[in-house]
């Protein structure tokens, strides 16, 4: 779990930003649901076998309830939307959150216990348009952020008994190569076979080598949905490429699959930037009406690794530097003044004398500094040091407020001189 602090959270603002922009651009509205769940919501909807409720959970007991503090967003999105009965006010939802995700894993680059996911749920459109335009928007998104690198790859896991027919395909397939795995998937082998596809183990990739697709198992619907959804991405020149390996950690997926990896930087194994697919069963399942619904999340701590986007830490415009107890209150009052007019301002209380005072403003990147003392009250005026500039005047007290917030303007523009 990580502290960022002020210095480093300028990035994960400006694509927090990006990102809010970008998914209102889209329709989506933000959703905020509570970090607790009951320990069952996760347990169902990602499946009892699945790393993340089997190894990962912070879950714990108090006042008589199981709770869970989530590991992902989309089960407590579907809860909330089952709950508030949504789908009884629009026929399509388009949700969006930005949030802390908890997992107990093994730290490693780019994996955390504590992590931050913005994500999308998109609910009550079965056909595979939506699944284009999301996938669209990610890959867009991806660009947005200056992260060019990257590879969408996309799947399909079939509805209805696709699933079980290539348990079953996959069970025959591996059962000959069992003395080969990795203790894990030769556990996964009776209970959850698909998942020797994602192991990362070189032994699993091996023996994964020659497995069936799952696509040649799918039936006349799930095809039409998935070849509707190459059309689309076709159409919208998304680049892509059918991945049958992927299969993603989570019971909840049906149908399309699709994650995006970067191809850039050192994550190394943990190089899947954003992981999303449809979960046609969710909201029935939670006790809704049968509404599709498709997802995706990304992790902003990997975005980030990846991502070349700067941003520094701002400093104030304007920056007080009384020389006298009066010339103290009075810069308050003008500091307050101009976070009026929308001009950041800070006063320096220390009650130094003026050397380390300019330093301090300088230091914290500040366009002005402010001198008020004695004889500056005397004579109705303040100092105003331009730092940029480096040039100085006297501006009557009365005045002060308005020109400071000028000039604060201008000075964002490296041309601009003062008068
Ligand atoms: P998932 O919910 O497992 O499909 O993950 C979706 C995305 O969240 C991944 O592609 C990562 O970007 C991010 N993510 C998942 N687990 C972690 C973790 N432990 N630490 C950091 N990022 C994570």
């Amino acid at each position: 779990m990580n502290d960022i602090l002020p210095g480093e959270v300028e990035r994960w603002h400006r694509v927090e930003a990006v990102f809010r922009r970008m998914a209102e651009l889209h329709g989506y509205a933000e959703v905020r649901t509570p970090l607790l769940e009951h320990t069952a919501l996760f347990a169902r909807e990602l499946g009892e076998g699945t790393d993340v409720v089997e190894k990962e959970m912070y879950s714990f007991t108090r006042h008589g309830d199981e709770l869970t503090v989530r590991p992902e967003g989309t089960a407590g999105a579907a809860r909330a939307y089952v709950e508030h009965s949504i789908h009884g006010k629009e026929p399509v939802t388009r949700w969006y959150y930005a949030g802390a995700m908890f997992r107990g894993e093994r730290p490693a680059k780019g994996r955390y216990r504590q992590f931050y996911q913005l994500g999308c749920e998109h609910f009550g459109d079965a056909g595979p348009l939506a699944d284009a335009e999301m996938i669209d928007f990610v890959a867009l998104f991806l660009r947005a952020i200056e992260l060019p690198d990257f590879v969408v790859h996309v799947n399909s896991l079939g509805s209805g008994d696709t699933r079980a027919r290539y348990r079953e395909a996959l069970r025959a397939y591996f059962t000959p190569l069992e003395g080969a795995l990795s203790d894990d998937s030769r556990r996964r082998l009776a209970n959850n076979p698909l998942r020797i596809l994602d192991s990362k183990d070189p032994r699993d990739k091996q023996a994964a080598a020659g497995a069936p697709s799952i696509l040649g198992l799918l039936d006349e619907a799930d095809r039409a949905h998935w070849e509707g959804l190459l059309r689309h991405l076709d159409a919208l020149g998304v680049r892509y490429v059918v991945d049958p390996s992927l299969v993603r950690g989570l019971d909840y997926y049906t149908r399309t699959l699709f994650e995006l990896k970067t191809t850039a930087g050192d994550l190394g194994a943990q190089n899947t930037l954003v992981g999303g697919g449809r979960y046609d069963g969710m909201v029935a399942s939670l006790g809704g009406p049968k509404v599709p619904a498709i997802g995706f999340a990304m992790g902003l701590e990997r975005l980030l690794a990846t991502s070349p986007l700067s941003a520094a830490r701002p400093g104030p415009a304007c920056y007080f530097a009384p020389l006298c107890p009066a010339g103290a209150d009075q810069a308050l009052v003008l500091a307050r003044e101009l976070r009026a007019r929308g001009v950041s301002a800070e006063v320096d209380g220390r009650a130094l004398r003026l050397k380390p005072m300019l330093r301090r403003a300088d230091a914290l990147g500040a366009k002005l500094c402010v001198l008020i003392g004695d004889g500056e009250l005397e004579r109705g005026v303040v100092t105003i040091k331009d730092l940029t500039a480096h040039t100085q005047d006297e501006v009557p007290l009365a005045e002060a407020a308005r020109v400071l917030a000028e000039r604060a303007g201008r000075a964002s523009d490296p041309e601009a001189r003062p008068a």
